[in-house]
């Protein structure tokens, strides 16, 4: 079995199965079908505003509805789509199906802004701002209902063609985050650079918060930082009462996490967000 040209994830998924060693490559077989069947669903995870309740905006997770194995997490493909390049149609499909349920949500009368992640190979590709502009031209959704959700990774490398994607898509209306902030090896130049509005700190921080490891220095350090830098900042990742605390009290006021919701499916997500009982903190 050619282990070493298996990633990690790969291994993981079929380690505990017993399945014969030579479908350790029908993953890929599998996602090939997939993508060309486009069997994969969003998710949808709120941003709740904790001074007054409110959400505006929610994040787009995929899901791979898998015929045998049922919801397959991100986790356990992404990894191996990016090394396949079945992450560019990848990220078309999820692109489009979040342009898609924003627009339905804005005619049903609940302009929710959509959130969709972006990896590196996507955001890099020569025609990336005219897929965006097609996706939003098929679907009818005004550019400030879309969030593009980029990690640290995208920004390094050209950084004048960084800057040149993310100014024409800022342009345009779409808002760009930075995502799992603090855990990339990037430098922070590029956030005075780059047309970026929100730091989303990364739920390893946030975590860690009442751990005897505590990183809620950090915590507090990116929040102080993105609020000079005239940025918005989002926790991803909280679940307790103890971290929201810690939140509010430094003045992040956005938040992301188990706490509030886990991602779930366009159906339930509006009458959710309306039974959101009052957050209001101060
Ligand atoms: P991410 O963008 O950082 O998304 C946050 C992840 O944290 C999600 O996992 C979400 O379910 C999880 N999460 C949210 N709140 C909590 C919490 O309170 N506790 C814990 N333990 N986890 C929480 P998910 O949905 O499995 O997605 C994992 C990653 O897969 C995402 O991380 C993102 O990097 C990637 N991904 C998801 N959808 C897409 C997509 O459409 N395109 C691309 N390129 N990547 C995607
Ligand atoms: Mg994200
Ligand atoms: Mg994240
Ligand atoms: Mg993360």
């Amino acid at each position: 079995v050619h282990k070493a040209k298996l990633s990690r994830q790969h291994i993981e998924i079929y380690s505990h199965s017993d399945r014969d060693p030579a479908e350790l490559f029908s993953l890929e077989s599998d996602l090939r079908i997939a993508v060309a069947n486009k069997d994969f669903v969003l998710y949808y995870q709120p941003k709740v505003n904790i001074q007054n309740g409110s959400v505006d905006s929610v994040e787009a997770l995929i899901r791979w509805m898998h015929p045998e194995r049922g919801v397959v997490s991100p986790g356990d493909f992404i990894p191996l789509a990016e090394e396949t390049g079945l992450i560019i149609k990848l990220g078309e499909i999820a692109l489009e199906l979040a342009c898609q349920q924003a627009k339905a949500w804005q005619d049903e009368g609940h302009p929710l802004r959509v959130a969709v992640n972006v990896s590196a190979m996507q955001f890099h590709q020569e025609d990336f701002v005219e897929q965006v502009l097609d996706k939003l031209r098929q679907t009818g959704l005004p550019p400030k209902l879309l969030e593009l959700e980029i990690t640290e990774s995208v920004v390094m490398g050209d950084v004048e063609r960084v800057k040149d994607t993310m100014t024409h898509l800022s342009q345009l209306g779409i808002s760009i985050s930075i995502d799992d902030f603090g855990t990339g090896y990037s430098s922070l130049q590029y956030l005075n650079l780059f047309p970026i509005q929100t730091l989303k700190i990364d739920r390893s921080f946030v975590q860690s918060i009442e751990s005897r490891t505590s990183q809620a220095p950090i915590v507090s350090t990116i929040i102080a930082m993105a609020q000079t830098l005239g940025l918005e900042v989002i926790a991803e990742g909280v679940e307790t009462e103890e971290q929201v605390d810690f939140l509010w009290k430094h003045g992040c006021n956005l938040v992301q996490g188990f706490i509030y919701f886990r991602p779930m499916p366009a159906e339930q997500v509006i009458s959710k967000i309306i039974a959101l009982p009052a957050l209001t903190k101060s």
